[in-house]
């Protein structure tokens, strides 16, 4: 089934209010079989939202729309469309006694002349009720079977109803075991696009037919592996084979699938094996301490950091040696080792990290240019380093190191599992 979906809203178009209800519905419908073939926003003028429904409906016979359903003179959704479909509007009682009752009860009294707008329906019209707020929302058809559902445009209450009304609706009217899109997302850490593409080799292209994108991001590429026609069952099992083909090729840059955070996956490593963290930051100023006691039960792991700035402060709080600094710079495979090691003796803990860098947009060097970045990380005394050149901002350099060293972890737990030895410095 082909769906289409209308936003309306002056602020969308100003770009004040993000369009989340249009991701929201695509994502939504994705999972049922429906595919969203186009999507458009339109401001609250009648008109323009009686074109954009027209031609929507024209087609694909089905529409989805949000906003516009409140009791304020720039609320027209409904007799906009009402008029594509020749219908008029009429109050309907029902409504009409839920809004008082509403009104009554939640503020104690008469229902404001402005809102019974809100009981005008279009003439024939399915009434959709909200359970989460106070216009209802409008299914609206016409004797061809084409049919507009409007829904409100708060997030919240629109996204109460498509669970409450229109998704198991649309369920009842879709084939049993029909097509679906499913989509299953494998997340790579330090690993650019290209070299992930070069590794895939003809996988990059699309694996047993399922196609493949990449998302890069701060915290990494994604690879998202997507069935767009297959029954559910079928769908679900050529995701998990086309995904066992990828990991074959580029399995030790995954860290995790779907929405996985590598701070939260470290913290369950970690409590699983007993070891305690500490943290030692001189670009990141925080971000990974940030990163790991984001974590709710982090403070079982967590014991904390130092924010090691200054040279005095890495010299002073974490025994970095001074001529060390001296001699290698503060950013040096030397003293993000002498950081790591210096923050774990300190806490006492099984794991130290140290991460010194340069975030920018100052300070490079031809030697050290922006992005140059130092991480370490110290188990039970065994430390390695590694040194990265990351692209972006300054914030995206401080945030893709402090990912950088939370995927070193990973890759220490990796190598003491035997699994991969690889682009290590070791110092220990
Ligand atoms: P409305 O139903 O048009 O009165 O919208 C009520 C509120 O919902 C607006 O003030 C926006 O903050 C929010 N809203 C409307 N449309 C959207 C949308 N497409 N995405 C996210 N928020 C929206
Ligand atoms: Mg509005």
């Amino acid at each position: 089934m082909n769906l289409e979906i209308v936003t309306i809203g002056d602020e969308l178009l100003l770009g004040f209010t993000i369009d989340t209800n249009a991701a929201h519905l695509a994502r939504e419908f994705a999972a049922l079989g429906v595919r969203i073939v186009q999507r458009t926003t339109c401001g609250d003028d009648a008109d323009a939202i009686a074109q954009a429904v027209r031609e929507a409906l024209e087609r694909t016979g089905a529409v989805i729309t949000t906003g516009g359903l409140g009791p304020t003179a720039d609320d027209m959704t409904k007799p906009a469309i009402a008029s594509i479909f020749g219908k008029g509007m009429v109050l309907n009682a029902e409504v009409l006694a839920n809004l008082e009752q509403r009104w009554l009860t939640r503020f104690g009294h008469a229902l404001p002349v402005s809102n019974r707008q809100q009981a005008m329906v279009p003439d024939g019209c399915t009434i959709l009720p909200n359970r989460h707020g106070s216009a209802p929302g409008i299914w609206l058809e016409d004797d061809r079977g084409r049919w507009v559902v409007m829904l409100p445009g708060v997030p919240r209450e629109m996204r109460g109803m498509l669970a409450d009304t229109v998704v198991p609706y649309l369920r009842d009217r879709l084939p049993t075991d029909g097509p679906v899109i499913r989509s299953r997302t494998l997340r790579t850490a330090n690993i650019a696009e290209s070299a992930l593409a070069d590794r895939l080799g003809e996988l990059a292209r699309g694996v047993n037919g399922l196609p493949l994108a990449f998302l890069p991001g701060n915290d990494g590429v994604d690879l998202r592996l997507t069935s767009w026609s297959r029954p559910s069952r079928d769908a679900e099992a050529a995701l998990t084979q086309a995904a066992a083909l990828v990991r074959e090729k580029v399995g030790r840059f995954i860290y995790g699938e779907g929405d996985d955070d590598l701070a939260a996956l470290m913290l369950a490593e970690c409590a699983m094996r007993g070891l305690t963290i500490a943290v030692a930051e001189s670009c990141t100023g925080g971000m990974l301490g940030q990163r790991l006691t984001a974590i709710p039960g982090s403070s079982r792991t967590v014991q904390g950091g130092v924010i090691a700035y200054a040279n005095e402060v890495k010299t002073r709080e974490l025994d970095v040696p001074a001529e060390a600094i001296a001699e290698h710079g503060a950013v040096s495979d030397v003293v993000a080792c002498a950081m790591a090691a210096g923050v774990r003796r300190r806490f006492g803990t099984g794991i130290g990290i140290g991460i010194t860098g340069i975030a920018g947009p100052d300070g490079g060097t031809p030697d050290k240019p922006v992005g140059t970045v130092w991480v370490a990380v110290d188990v039970d005394g065994d430390v390695h380093a590694v040194r990265a050149l990351l692209p972006g901002n300054r914030f995206e350099i401080r945030y893709r190191a402090a990912q950088l060293a939370l995927d070193r972890l990973r890759r220490a737990f990796a190598r003491e599992a035997g699994q991969d030895s690889v682009g290590w410095t070791s110092r220990g």
